[in-house]
């Protein structure tokens, strides 16, 4: 994504009018400014936004596609120390605009329905929406990183030989095994 735009992304437009001018809006969106993805993170930094590229434009068979990039840094909680962890969310996705159930239904599986009312959308729900659906469900620090990695070394004498944790297929050691279910 290129730094081109600081610009605030417009909260409300006519998607398919950007569609049949395969325009692309470039922009950013305040953290601050989504409350609902507010709520579901452990925190932000002051003045921290997503920053966002939308490509409106109309498909082989004259669908109203918009396909998206968005990238936000956030701080999750760790589900280890239960402590801040710095991340940068990435989405990238590809939705079609539809007015109806009906045309929700149509659409071939690559494509998610993005439901308008009346020519407009919310650019900044959509946002929203697609920052909540990557958040990663069980949040962990780098081992090397998360202060409650002495807790894990304590059951794992041989520390410096932690790596294989990470390896999948079978383990022949239970407590590594152990491990990896927590880690999980
Ligand atoms: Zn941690």
């Amino acid at each position: 994504m290129s730094n081109a735009s600081h610009a605030e992304l417009p909260k409300s437009v006519d998607p398919y009018r950007l569609a049949e001018q395969a325009s692309t809006l470039e922009g950013v969106v305040p953290i601050s400014g989504l409350g609902r993805f507010c709520e579901a993170i452990f925190g932000f930094t002051e003045g921290a936004v997503c920053r966002v590229k939308l490509s409106f434009f109309m498909d082989g068979e004259r669908r109203r596609v918009v396909s998206g990039e968005l990238e936000a840094p956030v701080e999750l909680e760790c589900q280890r120390c239960m402590g801040a962890m710095s991340t940068t969310l990435v989405s990238r996705f590809t939705l079609g605009l539809v007015t109806s159930d009906e045309q929700a239904q149509q659409l071939p599986k690559e494509l998610e329905p993005f439901l308008t009312n009346d020519f407009t959308a919310n650019l900044w729900s959509m946002v929203e929406d697609e920052l909540l659906l990557v958040l990663p469900p069980f949040p962990l620090h780098d081992r090397d990183e998360c202060p409650a990695r002495e807790d894990l070394e304590a059951y794992e004498p041989d520390s410096s030989a932690a790596e294989p944790v990470r390896t999948s297929g079978e383990n022949p050691f239970s407590v590594l095994a152990d491990l990896k279910k927590t880690k999980h």
